[in-house]
């Protein structure tokens, strides 16, 4: 057997000293970051409490002590070290510029940064964006956008709610965050350019002393478990031991596939991981290979 996928108990870290510190680890207090990065870490093993009315809490199995802020006061306050690391969107770290150093990418809360235009407004080009009135919350990266453009246009910054700015007279663009593009449909807009892609990224401050780099690799080792397992599956089939070879190649597995005799003469069982990307792929390889009743598993974390 080589293929082996053996589910982590919580177990409690061993703080590096006793006299150590915890983590201070800042999240989103709430908003669209908030959820998914209480789920992170809880995936991890890590228990505290969710009131979320706090403005801190302690974690009882793991030295980390979790700070609830506002998204875009996470990197000034990570880079100042009044917290060690913090989870945040990609667009407020590269918005707000800040000497913080990205430990992980998250694959949450994905989201671009897009212009948009009134939905009446004709648009060819870049150049229908010189000379407009861009109502955003992110000028910087805007700004450096129309730069790199040459575009023309000026900048006015508000803190939220942009997508109404251009129906109230304000602007007549909106560079704003989008996910599914409904928000700007239903405020008259459509979106002409993307300027920036954003996922939440798991962010620290640089030159960390060595007690909080322990725990904190301790963390990022359980993220990372957590993640990989988001994107795989375990797979369970039967095949017909002339298909092996075949259904093998098909799925390399972490090492190579676990390979069991079935009860049935000239039958086997193979039991291996997929990768939810090419996951339909795989599944229909397989099932032109030989392969019956296949059976696919969610993994809950995944230690490489
Ligand atoms: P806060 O009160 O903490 O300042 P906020 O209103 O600025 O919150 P949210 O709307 O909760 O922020 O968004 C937080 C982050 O979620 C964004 O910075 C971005 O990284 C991500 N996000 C994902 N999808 C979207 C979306 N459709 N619109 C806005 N943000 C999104
Ligand atoms: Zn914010």
């Amino acid at each position: 057997m080589q293929t082996t996928l053996h589910p982590t108990p919580a177990r409690v870290f061993m703080n590096p000293t006793p006299m150590t510190p915890p983590l201070r680890l800042a999240l989103q207090k709430s908003g669209r970051l908030s959820e998914a990065s209480v789920r992170l870490i809880e995936a991890c093993g890590i228990r505290f409490s969710r009131a979320n009315h706090r403005l801190r809490a302690l974690t009882d199995n793991f030295p980390l002590e979790l700070l609830y802020l506002r998204d875009d006061d996470i990197p000034g306050y990570v880079a100042d070290g009044v917290a060690d690391a913090g989870i945040v969107g990609e667009n407020v770290v590269a918005e707000k510029r800040k000497p913080v150093a990205t430990l992980e990418r998250l694959g949450f809360a994905r989201c671009r940064l897009s212009i948009a235009l009134p939905r009446s407004d004709a648009y060819e080009g870049l150049g229908d964006l010189h000379g407009r009135h861009i109502a955003t919350s992110y000028p910087n990266l805007l700004s450096d956008f129309l730069a790199e453009h040459d575009i023309e246009a000026s900048i006015h910054e508000i803190s939220g709610s942009v997508e109404i700015a251009p129906s109230i007279g304000l602007a007549d663009a909106v560079c704003d965050l989008v996910s599914s593009g409904s928000t700007l449909l239903s405020n008259g807009l459509k979106e002409v350019e993307t300027i920036f892609r954003s996922e939440a990224l798991l962010i620290a401050h640089p030159g960390l002393a060595p007690d909080r780099t322990a725990i904190l690799d301790a963390l990022r080792f359980r993220i990372r478990s957590v993640l990989q397992a988001q994107s795989f599956k375990y797979i369970l089939l039967n095949a017909p031991n002339d298909a092996l070879d075949r259904v093998t190649e098909i799925l390399p597995g972490m090492k190579s596939p676990t390979v069991m005799p079935l009860a049935e003469e000239g039958w086997s069982s193979v039991h291996s991981v997929v990768n939810e990307n090419d996951f339909w792929e795989v599944i229909e390889s397989l099932r032109a290979a030989g392969a019956q009743g296949i059976l696919v598993v969610p993994i809950e974390k995944m230690i490489l």
